[in-house]
């Protein structure tokens, strides 16, 4: 079911028309469903029901702590990055034994936190990062569950700027080194290796790189012979942003998860973020000027690369849909673009488009995961406000920051 559709032209969020928004808020807001976030966790869920897996939602999607706490409620953890996605996540209600916490570049106090608080796992992603926590640890006079982070050397086709598997990215350890590492653990007198963990990317729309990053762990367990409590999955799986982009099924991977599991008698963990939170939000935005140029009109919105980053970052394609559909022509193409003073601070390009006035409001598409998260104070502009929708009530989630916060500095 979708929650983002239009009722007689008018665009609605579950009860809510977008419209009655726009006159009582100031533009731009980020909107999120929140039937639709509990739909996609529990589809996520069901997917892999068999294997009854632990699911830590990856916090650095949406930070937001009331969605935080709506992922809690339907059982989620958290899959982490720092120690203010850490705190985040407890202070939303997620309890430290189902808080993961990833990344390459931990820090001595992030560590530390992590240890006062009593996570899951910390995934280690380097030798020397493990050094540092066996030695952290040894201080404390403790003994820290670990999961160690495979490299698994595969492609997932996917853009270059969200790729985390192959060899030559920066994280996790290859093969070779991870099994040399597992060898020699027993040498790290305060860690308890708990864990492996992968993640080999994000937007992957096949199965397929999943199912050999499997057989690569399959490999590690049999040389090894660790067989380790928790195996992490991670996250990665992709949504379809654009009209061909085909959707990613995950049964035949689901069977041999589950076969994996009941092979190996470990618990699986997955840390999805898009996969749960893209589709449900949308981005409201005001056309500020029309402007003619050489052979398109430039349709200038309100909300810029500050407020939504993925285009500018990642050539990631959003579609922008009007709030209030007409059965009227554009003349000529359009290119929707933000305010911010960068070239690549533009949207999307259409060759056809529906008649655009100054001054209305259009949407942007899917911009629940990396959206607010990833949204800066460039050009100085406040941080936007973020709204969720629950059945016919609208609640604010963030407000939009207060210009005076901007000027201390
Ligand atoms: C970003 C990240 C995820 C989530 O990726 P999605 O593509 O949003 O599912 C999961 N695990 C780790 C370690 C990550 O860095």
């Amino acid at each position: 079911m979708s929650y983002i559709r239009y009722k007689n032209k008018n665009l609605f969020v579950e009860g809510v028309s977008v419209k009655s928004l726009t006159s009582k808020l100031s533009t731009p807001f980020y909107l999120y469903s929140k039937s639709n976030i509990a739909e996609n966790y529990k589809s996520f869920f069901n997917n892999f029901k068999k294997s009854n897996p632990l699911i830590c939602f990856s916090v650095k999607a949406n930070s937001n702590i009331q969605i935080l706490k709506v992922l809690k409620k339907m059982g989620s953890g958290a899959d982490v990055v720092s120690g203010g996605e850490l705190l985040k996540a407890i202070k939303s209600g997620i309890k430290p034994n189902k808080i993961v916490f990833s990344g390459v570049g931990k820090s001595e106090d992030e560590i530390k936190l992590a240890i006062r608080k009593k996570i899951l796992l910390i995934n280690v992603e380097s030798e020397n990062e493990a050094i540092l926590i066996n030695k952290i640890a040894g201080g404390l006079k403790k003994k820290i569950a670990i999961g160690i982070r495979l490299n698994p050397d595969i492609n997932a086709p996917t853009h270059k700027k969200i790729s985390t598997g192959k060899a030559e990215d920066k994280f996790g350890l290859s093969k070779t080194n991870l099994i040399s590492f597992c060898l020699n653990i027993k040498k790290l007198k305060n860690l308890k290796l708990n864990a492996i963990s992968v993640h080999i990317g994000s937007q992957i729309l096949s199965e397929n790189p999943f199912k050999k990053t499997l057989k690569v762990l399959e490999e590690i367990i049999e040389k090894t012979k660790i067989y380790f409590k928790f195996v992490d999955l991670g996250g990665g799986f992709g949504i379809t942003y654009k009209k061909n982009d085909k959707k990613i099924n995950l049964k035949s991977y689901s069977n041999l998860v589950d076969k994996f599991k009941k092979k190996y008698d470990c618990n699986i963990i997955f840390e999805p973020g898009r996969a749960i939170l893209g589709n449900t939000a949308i981005l409201v935005t005001k056309v500020q000027y029309l402007k003619k140029g050489s052979n398109k009109t430039f349709a200038i919105l309100n909300a810029g690369m500050n407020d939504f980053m993925r285009t500018a970052l990642y050539d990631a394609v959003h579609n922008i849909i009007p709030v209030v559909k007409n059965n009227k022509k554009n003349k000529g193409p359009l290119e929707f673009v933000g305010p911010i003073c960068e070239t690549t601070c533009k949207f999307v390009k259409y060759n056809k488009y529906q008649k655009l006035n100054q001054s209305d409001y259009v949407a942007i598409s899917d911009v629940g995961a990396y959206g607010a998260s990833l949204s800066s104070n460039y050009n100085t502009k406040p941080l936007i406000a973020e709204i969720i929708i629950n059945k016919s009530k609208a609640r604010i989630i963030r407000k939009k920051q207060d210009i005076k916060s901007l000027l201390k500095q």
